[in-house]
Parts: structure tokens; C-alpha cells; sequence
């Protein structure tokens, strides 16, 4: 039960509800830790807007992102931790028991806290591509590639992510049309050269996207020479994302250290983070591999650190 009071102390608290969250509260759970865990502004996290998974191990037939979620949150649930609705607004960890502001209002105190608050895609901000967003837009081609095999795609995006991705594509797609801003790209040297040396991706140069066209699938993208002013219509099927993603990290700003882009950073092979006592799983310290299962499979690390951290303090 939720206790009202305006100050509530917890053996382990876990912010964010995505399977890097859900996996933590359920190792913390069955290590008897009593994990609370509030939800975040996006219960369920970036899962919750994608339609089918079917690179989670253990659905051979694949599962709807949204129910993959539901289950994640019931099996914690069932383990026994306290799953509350709630955003976490502030944080202080100058001292212990360090503390957590959820909905600007509430204060609780912990022994221990697992973030898993995630990060989220970059959109380029279109009514196009919200409308078709989950219809052929997507920020993930790991994801959703697979569903366009044999099909037209267009790629937005010229870093490593936008780089991998087109590849990821080239070899599923029948072509990629790579849509960049400006006349380089920003990704490495060596993704550039295997971008560049694959037969199947366009590189557009100079080029912005205008619309995504299509009524409820995608059919086209609009995009527009930002040089010549040229605007044309490209036949495609699927449009990605592929512009950055933002760690879900600002609450955490002067307390944890972080990468220049906000990522917080562990102690390699850990979740540990620069406070004792605070441990990090998920998208929120990794950009690089950000799949549910790594996310959840660092959720499971945190737990057993945080278990760890507790018993040598004598908690
Ligand atoms: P980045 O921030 O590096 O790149 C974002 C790209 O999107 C840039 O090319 C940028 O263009 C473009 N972009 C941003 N906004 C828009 C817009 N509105 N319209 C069109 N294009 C836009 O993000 P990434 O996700 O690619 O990478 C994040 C970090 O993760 C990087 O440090 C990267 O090196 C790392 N990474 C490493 C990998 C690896 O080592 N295997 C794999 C993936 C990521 P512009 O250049 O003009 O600003």
C-alpha cells in the first residue's frame, strides 16, 4: 500500500518502468529488498510505443511491445515490489539517506536507488511523422527493419546511430535513402567508408526532410535541397529516425557524473555510478546497445549490486 505521509523511508528505491526498471525490481524483489519502484511519466517506457517485438528472447512468436510491458510489470509485481504511479522531480544525494522528490510534493528517503529512467528518441518534430508514427515511422530500425524487407526505406539522421542503422537496413531493405542535413556526415570515419561503399543506400546530401507522405502508411518522403531549393517526392515505405537520442537524465544534473550528451556513467562491468549507494541501468547509461534485453539485463545487475552495496553496509 502507498503510504501518504509526506515523508517515507524505503530499503530500495528504483525510478523508471522500463524493463531495465521491471528487471531490477524483480531480482531486488526475490532478494527480499521490498524495491519500490515508481513508473515515470511513460509507465512502460520506449516500449510502449512500439508495435511487435520479436528479438526478446522467449516470444517465438513475438509479442506487442505495450503487453511485453504489461508482463514485465505483473512478474515484479507478482516477486512482490511496490509499484506506484509517480514522477520523480528532484533528487539529493549530498547525503544519506539520499533523497527523492516524486511529483514535486512527496519526499522519500533510501538506502539504495536504482535509476532505470531510459531516454528517448529525437523526433524531427513533423505532424507527418507523429501521425504515421507506429505506421511506418519509427526511430529504430533494429526494431522495425524487419518489417520492410524487400521495401523502400529512407533513413533520416548522419551519426553513428543514422550510419549502423542504414546498414542494418541495406541488408534487409531493397533500398535505402539516406537523407542528410548537410554536406558531410557527423558519424566515424569508418561508418562513413561502409556507408558509402554499399551499393544500396543513397546518400542525399543537403537535404531536408518536409513531409512524410501517406495517408495511414507511409508512401513517400518530401524532402527539399537546402542548396538548389530543389523539393522532390521519394517513394518509399518506411521512414526512420535516426537523430540522437535524449537520456531521460536532467533531475540527476550536478549529482551523478554524466557524458557531455547526459548518459550517466558506470563503472565498466557495473551499475555502479560516481555516488555510493546509486546504481544505473538501461538506455539512461548506455547508447550504445539500447535493446530491451541489454536494458534488462542490466536492470538485473543493478539489483545484484544494490544487494551487494546493502549487505556489506549491514542494511
Ligand atoms: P549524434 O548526435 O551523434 O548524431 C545525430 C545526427 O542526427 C547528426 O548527424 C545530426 O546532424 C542529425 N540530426 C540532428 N537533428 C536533425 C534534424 N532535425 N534533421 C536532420 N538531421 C538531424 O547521435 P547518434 O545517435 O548517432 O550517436 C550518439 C552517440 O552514440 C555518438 O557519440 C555516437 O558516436 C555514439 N554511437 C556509437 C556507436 C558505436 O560506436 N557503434 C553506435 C551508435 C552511436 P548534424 O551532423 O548536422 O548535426
Amino acid at each position: 500500500m502507498e503510504n501518504n505521509s509526506a515523508q517515507e523511508h524505503v530499503h530500495v528505491l528504483i525510478i523508471g518502468s522500463g524493463p531495465a526498471g521491471y528487471t531490477a525490481a524483480i531480482y531486488a524483489a526475490r532478494a527480499n529488498l521490498k524495491p519500490v519502484l515508481y513508473q515515470g511519466i511513460q509507465p512502460g517506457g520506449q516500449l510502449t510505443i512500439t508495435t511487435e517485438v520479436e528479438n526478446y528472447p522467449g516470444y517465438p512468436e513475438g509479442i506487442q511491445g505495450p503487453e511485453m510491458m504489461v508482463d514485465f510489470e505483473k512478474q515484479a509485481s507478482r516477486m512482490g515490489a511496490d509499484i506506484r504511479y509517480g514522477i520523480a522531480t528532484a533528487v539529493d544525494f549530498s547525503a544519506q539517506p539520499y533523497k527523492v522528490t516524486i511529483d514535486e510534493e512527496k519526499v522519500i528517503t533510501a538506502d539504495a536507488i536504482i535509476i532505470a529512467t531510459g531516454a528517448s528518441a529525437k523526433w524531427l518534430g513533423l505532424p507527418s511523422e507523429q501521425r504515421l508514427n507506429g505506421s511506418g515511422v519509427s526511430a529504430c530500425a533494429v526494431c522495425d527493419g524487419f518489417f520492410f524487407r524487400g521495401k523502400e526505406a529512407a533513413i533520416v539522421g548522419a551519426g553513428d546511430t543514422a550510419a549502423e542503422e542504414a546498414l542494418y537496413l541495406s541488408k534487409i531493405c531493397s533500398n535505402v535513402h539516406m537523407l542528410v542535413r548537410r554536406h558531410e556526415m557527423r558519424a566515424s570515419k569508418v561508418m562513413q567508408d561502409r556507408v558509402l561503399k554499399t551499393s544500396n543506400i543513397m546518400v542525399y546530401w543537403n537535404t531536408e526532410t518536409l513531409e512524410v507522405v501517406g495517408e495511414n502508411k507511409v508512401e513517400g518522403v518530401r524532402i527539399q535541397n537546402n542548396q538548389t531549393q530543389e523539393e522532390k517526392v521519394v517513394p518509399i515505405n518506411a521512414f526512420f529516425v535516426a537523430i540522437g537520442h535524449q537520456p531521460n537524465s536532467d533531475i540527476f544534473k550536478g549529482q551523478l557524473e554524466m557524458d557531455e550528451q547526459g548518459y550517466i556513467k558506470t563503472i565498466p562491468g557495473s551499475s555502479r555510478t560516481s555516488v555510493e549507494g546509486v546504481f544505473a541501468c538501461g538506455d539512461v547509461q548506455d547508447k550504445i546497445y539500447r535493446q530491451a534485453v541489454t536494458a534488462a539485463g542490466s536492470g538485473c545487475m543493478a539489483a545484484l549490486d544494490a544487494e551487494r552495496y546493502l549487505s556489506a553496509k549491514g542494511h
